[in-house]
């Protein structure tokens, strides 16, 4: 049985009658994981023994009768590394971090584990998050299984690639300006930015606060929703995280959806789009309308400078959240002729050079006197990106449009060139300015083969509606599955 082409569901279906055990599933995943993950390179630590034992415990819980109540008992997940594991190294691909073990979990873990979930390893990412390409990792760059010698988006782009390459059931990435979503298009699964506050950030390695969250990458929107019914919720462990009660977002999925208004802004229609995803997008609005939907036009004005707001506010919190590694606390430490110098050793060492790159704009951009001219600048900019979506959505249910301006790209083609890689995001960065929900599903392939999004948004907390539209659209349009060769 080719276990990895079923959903998460699925699985759970044929683990709740008993057809397949946690412990064949899971051997069966790190069976795959041995033979495909060297040419792809998804993960950075795998965890077989661990996840061997959790897949025993399952298969007992299962025969005590226990599924019913434990959504993900006995299956497989990929973690992505910059989410803390009680006692596994998380690393977040950086060489300060390179022998991190945490002594604690991250939220996200402990209600996965509750709810069953075996974890067979952490995956590689863009160092701290920072990247859209995977290849900012300090160790190795991961390959996109659809064809091995393109980049798989990033930074999740260990996590979608491990679900795109069936080298897991389903996974969790981190989205901070698109890094969940544009490696979901670019690797063919579906992933999910929620709302800002859905999800605890709690163990969720710091990168940019007001912006990060956790979310799921999965090859199905159902799988998503059941992902998200469990890591989402209130935590007082996370001050920032909404009181708002956990909707069943499977049970959502079926909801009537006829009459409901679809926008596409034209600003997200313009120059710099690739033609092939113009016409994949177009080809979804002419789905969207098939199933009962009314499309239009929206306005978001400020989008043009969404990316200019980002890369002042992101790198502006980078820069605070990593002053903690300075060789004191944790992580790396290089030692040195006195204290500054010490410190100097170990962040020169530590951090690559992207990691590098924000640090510098993010304190230039806090420092006195600039600090009216940047980052309250990009404050307000913010603001104004949020005013145009809350407008937008007095209009319209959704927005819909591009994740990404173009499908995956070669491994080294933009690595030089940061500026043409933050244009990658330059689609997906908004909804994490403005805190509201972003989905992220294929919609076709291009001629060469690659992967197309589409990305839905929708308003705060609207992640029933969003996930119920994602999963009729997916229906609807029925792309025929393929699945990479490898
Ligand atoms: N690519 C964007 C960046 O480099 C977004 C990354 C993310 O969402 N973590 O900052």
């Amino acid at each position: 049985m080719q276990w990895h082409r079923l959903s998460l569901n699925e699985l759970r279906e044929k683990l709740l009658a008993g057809e397949v055990s946690s412990k064949a599933l899971t051997e069966y995943f790190l069976e795959r994981i041995s033979k495909l993950d060297p040419q792809i390179r998804a993960y950075i630590t795998l965890t077989g023994e661990e996840a061997l034992k959790q897949a025993q415990a399952a298969d007992e819980a299962l025969e005590r009768g226990e599924g019913e109540k434990r959504p993900l008992l006995g299956l497989p997940l990929a973690i992505k590394d910059n989410i803390c594991t009680d006692g596994v190294r998380t690393t977040c691909a950086s060489k300060i971090l390179e022998n991190f073990v945490p002594p604690y979990e991250a939220t996200v873990i402990e209600r996965l584990r509750d709810a069953g979930a075996v974890f067979l390893g952490k995956t590689n990412l863009d160092e701290f998050a920072m990247g859209s390409s995977t290849e900012n990792s300090a160790f190795f760059p991961t390959h996109n299984p659809w064809d091995l010698s393109r980049v798989p988006g990033g930074s999740s782009g260990g996590s979608a690639a491990a679900v795109a390459a069936g080298l897991c059931a389903g996974a969790l990435g981190s989205d901070t300006g698109g890094s969940i979503r544009q490696p979901a298009s670019f690797c063919g699964v579906v992933g999910l930015k929620p709302t800002y506050g859905r999800v605890s950030r709690y163990g969720l390695v710091a990168f940019a606060s007001s912006l990060d969250q956790i979310g799921p990458l999965t090859k199905t929107v159902a799988d998503t929703a059941l992902l998200l019914r469990v890591i989402a919720g209130p935590d007082p462990r996370d001050s920032t995280c909404a009181p708002e009660e956990v909707p069943d977002y499977l049970a959502a999925l079926e909801r009537d959806l006829k009459g409901l208004k679809v926008g596409l802004p034209k600003e997200y229609m313009g120059e710099g789009l690739d033609p092939e995803v113009r016409q994949a997008v177009e080809k979804a609005l002419e789905v969207f309308e098939k199933m009962g939907l009314e499309v239009r036009e929206v306005s978001l004005p400020h989008a043009p400078y969404a990316i200019a707001a980002y890369y002042i506010i992101a790198p502006a919190e980078a820069s605070s959240n990593l002053a903690r590694y300075d060789g004191v606390k944790y992580g790396l430490r290089v030692e040195g002729k006195d204290l500054i110098d010490m410190y100097k050793k170990t962040r020169s060492q530590g951090f690559g050079p992207e990691v590098k790159r924000r640090i510098m704009i993010g304190t230039y951009a806090l420092s006195a006197g600039y600090y009216d001219a940047y980052y309250k600048k990009a404050s307000q900019v913010r603001t104004l990106i949020a005013e145009d979506f809350s407008k937008a959505f007095e209009e319209v249910d959704f927005v819909v449009g591009p994740v990404a301006p173009s499908p995956a790209f070669k491994i080294g083609e933009r690595i030089d060139d940061p500026l043409q890689m933050y244009l990658s995001d330059i689609y997906t960065i908004s909804v994490n300015l403005a805190g509201i929900v972003g989905l992220s599903l294929p919609c076709g392939f291009s001629q060469e083969g690659l992967p197309i999004g589409l990305q839905i948004m929708g308003p705060h907390f609207s992640e029933p509606q969003v996930l119920a539209l994602g999963h009729q659209f997916e229906k609807t349009l029925d792309l025929k599955p393929k699945e990479p060769e490898l």
